[in-house]
């Protein structure tokens, strides 16, 4: 029934971060896009997310931190999801993780990014409330905190205010190719677009299967435990713990990949949570005497390299996938660079995020990996167009 099918220029596949700034940057551009995902943003997410400029490759570092000088804008612009600039500390506890830091440090700081390795004082003197033993660290200013589901919330409410529309909470969605555009099915009803983003790893697996080929992806697991309210005890971030403005501390080692604990499972559960507070009571020992309520679990599927991606598949179909832990550090530019590809058909120049050597095909129902050409797959940004 195509007559009944209500149509749009894009369709954006997936509500979180990345999605929805797609969405409002899309909407900002007068391009106004439809959202669709089958829950909606959500409380699930821990309400402090970090937002972590100093890891990754030089390339990572340089576009996190220009999506981190996005983000004080962006909050007067759409109102507050809770981000603050609050510096980060990846601390070293052994003499063989310093030098490894201070090889980080100087290899980011010849690249003229804005990291740099602190001897075991300094260290001491910004953080006191680290443990005695460590051996340095690795400090990058830019380093801040922000609440996902606020930030996602903020950024489609927003887009609507632009004329975007939302279709969530809609049970399920299947897509298919119909007149060079797209059918979109949903639980509640159907939609046109002629052309689609496709922001959740998910639902790109989905889309792999039912049009064509697509980057590979894996999951993971991973817990994060979240303390009850506690006095200041942290001033940055330390190797993923952050501490709320209204004292609850958020434990996100980021060593701890909990891949068997289910909430099924009750003691594989509590063996993970006893690692995650042994870590955090290793780092900062003042946390020892706060109690754990609640210990939201992240299950992700991402590009199998862990790292953020964006690109073009198809002429009329795009994706922005995040990756699990830097969904929020990556939205701003994330979104921009899908609403330029689509509005200016123009990619960033100079960042491997946006480039196809990174991938193989993975070919629907096939199975098998080849290289993923400008003429196949993810446009080369250094091309143009
Ligand atoms: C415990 C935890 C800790 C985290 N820590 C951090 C952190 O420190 N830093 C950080 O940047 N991020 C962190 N995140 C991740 C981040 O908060 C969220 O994952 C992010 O807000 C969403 O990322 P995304 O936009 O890439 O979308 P995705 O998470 O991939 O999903 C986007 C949307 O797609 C929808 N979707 C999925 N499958 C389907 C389907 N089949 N059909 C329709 N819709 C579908 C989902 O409902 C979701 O709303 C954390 C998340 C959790 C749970």
């Amino acid at each position: 029934m195509p007559d009944r099918a209500r149509g749009y220029e894009v369709a954006v596949l997936g509500a979180g971060c990345a999605g929805a700034a797609a969405a409002y940057a899309l909407a900002r551009r007068r391009i106004a896009p439809v959202v669709v995902d089958t829950s909606r943003p959500d409380g699930a997410v821990p309400a402090s997310a970090a937002v972590a400029v100093q890891s990754g490759t030089p390339a990572d570092i340089r576009l996190a931190v220009r999506s981190a000088e996005r983000f004080p804008e962006l909050q007067d612009a759409i109102g507050g999801f809770g981000y603050r600039r609050t510096g980060g500390l990846t601390v070293a506890l052994t003499d063989a993780d310093a030098e490894m830091g201070r090889a980080r440090a100087a290899q980011a700081g010849a690249a003229g990014l804005p990291v740099a390795w602190l001897s075991r004082e300094e260290t001491l003197r910004r953080e006191p409330g680290l443990t005695e033993h460590t051996a340095g660290a690795v400090y990058c200013g830019y380093d801040g905190v922000a609440d996902p589901g606020a930030l996602a919330r903020r950024l489609l409410a927003a887009a609507l205010g632009f004329g975007g529309a939302t279709h969530l909470d809609c049970g399920y969605i299947s897509i298919a190719r119909q007149n060079g555009g797209f059918r979109i099915r949903t639980g509640r009803d159907e939609i046109v677009a002629r052309r689609v983003v496709v922001a959740s790893m998910e639902l790109l697996g989905m889309a792999v299967r039912q049009l064509g080929a697509g980057p590979p992806a894996r999951s993971g697991r991973r817990r994060v435990a979240v303390t009850e309210r506690i006095a200041p005890l942290l001033r940055h971030t330390v190797n993923g713990i952050r501490q709320h403005p209204s004292g609850e501390l958020v434990l996100d080692p980021p060593a701890l990949v909990d891949e068997g604990a289910t909430a099924e499972n009750a003691r594989a559960l509590v063996e993970a949570l006893r690692r995650i507070a042994a870590a955090a009571v290793c780092l900062v020992p003042g946390v020892e005497p706060a109690r754990i309520i609640h210990a939201p679990l992240l299950v992700s599927a991402e590009p199998a390299d862990g790292r953020p991606a964006v690109g073009r598949l198809e002429d009329d179909l795009y994706f922005a996938l995040a990756g699990a832990d830097r969904a929020v550090t990556y939205c701003p530019v994330i979104g921009d660079a899908i609403a330029d590809a689509v509005s200016r058909n123009r990619w960033p120049d100079g960042l491997d995020i946006w480039a196809p050597g990174r991938f193989a095909v993975v070919a629907a129902g096939a199975g098998t990996a080849g290289g993923l050409g400008p003429d196949r797959g993810v446009q080369d940004s250094s091309q143009g167009s």
